[in-house]
């Protein structure tokens, strides 16, 4: 490992530590977590002078699948992989079933003009047109899709409750931490932070009956000090998010946790070095990229390759859209191809990402890597299966 992202690490860290000095931070602690990647079983001590975890001592990712892809920016996209399922686990329908038949539409575009496989989706269901039956947008989908309940006001579910909406055919539940909409409102709860004792309860109930938290949303982009952006320019708050984030991974080991946009643990280098840490720390830990592909400019091309490659087995391919689909099949099915092109390609994608912005150099990732995050993950992690492209559950 370079120094300099040695360097970046301890910085990280001590920010961390620097910015929690009110709690006990979990580097301080000597408690043990017992971590699995690619079914070795690795122990990271957690020390105050962090020792390196295992998994940051991988082989170098670049010598194993080297960069090397001629570089196509000017010609049309077409894929090389149409034969790689995607499933698209990060999306909102929520309960219009005309939204879900245009994603239908947009995947036949996406076929016919760029030739990847847009499968299946995960709706996460909004507070706007919540879903009412998971059975009428499974139907709409032609058992495409399957389905999350979202709660914007973190609605406390007793273990009663959370029983019933799996009965209902639920896949598992989403909540909202700290984006600007919830900090101007504030919830009915007042509970700003994941950690929040009361919601001890349902994360128990969650744990025993095996049902996920899909694409919790933690936080909200923070970029560096010359780039902080609108979203969360206050670092405090961000890493405030993040502690109370790690706090209830640990408290709940046997309850899945997949963290949407990263975590937005990705909008500086150090920050990724920091999930590093959280993935080699906490084998329930998870996350998808939905909405993340226009902040790649803002890391080191390497850093990421290298941090898509390694985690392979613990990232989510997904995308945020909306109901956009409904008056523009064409221009949704040019946005996916672009997150497409980023991820298989070397090419340099001109308008940004899924939700735009500037060029986004392709990371260019190897098959094994982009089966994985395409639809491999999403089916074990969620305990599913497709079947003659149908999404089934399997527990
Ligand atoms: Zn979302």
């Amino acid at each position: 490992m370079s120094s300099t992202i040695k360097n970046k690490i301890v910085a990280a860290l001590a920010i961390a530590a620097f910015v929690f000095s009110g709690s006990i931070p979990a580097f301080a602690q000597s408690s043990k977590h017992k971590s699995s990647r690619k079914g070795k079983q690795v122990t990271a001590q957690l020390t105050m002078e962090p020792t390196q975890p295992a998994g940051w001592k991988s082989p170098d990712t670049a010598k194993l699948y080297p960069d090397t892809c001629a570089d196509r920016s000017s010609e049309p996209y077409v894929s090389r992989y149409p034969d790689i399922p995607i499933i698209d686990a990060h999306t909102h329908a929520a309960g219009k079933c005309s939204t879900v038949k245009s994603y239908l539409r947009v995947s036949e575009i996406i076929k016919k003009e760029y030739h990847s496989d847009l499968a299946c989706w995960i709706n996460l269901d909004k507070w706007v047109d919540p879903i009412t039956s998971v059975d009428s947008i499974v139907k709409a989908s032609d058992c495409r899709m399957l389905c999350s309940f979202g709660d914007y006001d973190v609605h406390i579910y007793t273990a009663r409750e959370i029983a019933q909406k799996k009965k209902e055919g639920y896949l598992g539940c989403k909540f909202w931490f700290g984006p600007y909409y919830r900090r101007m409102t504030d919830s009915t709860h007042l509970i700003k932070y994941i950690d929040d004792p009361r919601l001890a309860t349902m994360f128990k109930a969650m744990e025993k009956s095996g049902m996920p938290m899909t694409s919790l949303h933690i936080a909200d982009p923070n970029g560096p000090f010359s780039d902080r952006g609108e979203w969360c320019a206050d670092p405090v708050f961000f890493w405030g998010q993040i502690r109370s984030l790690e706090n209830v991974v640990r408290k709940y080991p046997k309850l899945t946790f997949v963290i949407a946009h990263g975590a937005w643990l990705n909008n500086q280098d150090a920050q990724l070095d920091y999930m590093r840490y959280l993935l080699d720390t906490y084998p329930n830990l998870y996350i998808d990229i939905a909405a993340t592909f226009q902040y790649y400019r803002l890391l080191d091309r390497n850093n990421l390759r290298d941090f898509m490659i390694r985690y392979a087995d613990r990232i989510i391919y997904g995308t945020d859209v909306s109901d956009e689909s409904e008056g523009d099949p064409e221009g949704i099915a040019a946005r996916y191809a672009r997150t497409f092109r980023i991820l298989e390609t070397a090419d340099t994608v001109k308008g940004g990402g899924f939700f735009s912005g500037a060029d986004v150099k392709g990371l260019n990732l190897p098959r094994v890597v982009l089966e994985r995050i395409y639809y491999k993950n999403v089916l074990r992690i969620y305990s599913l299966s497709l079947k003659d492209g149908k999404l089934i559950m399997e527990k």
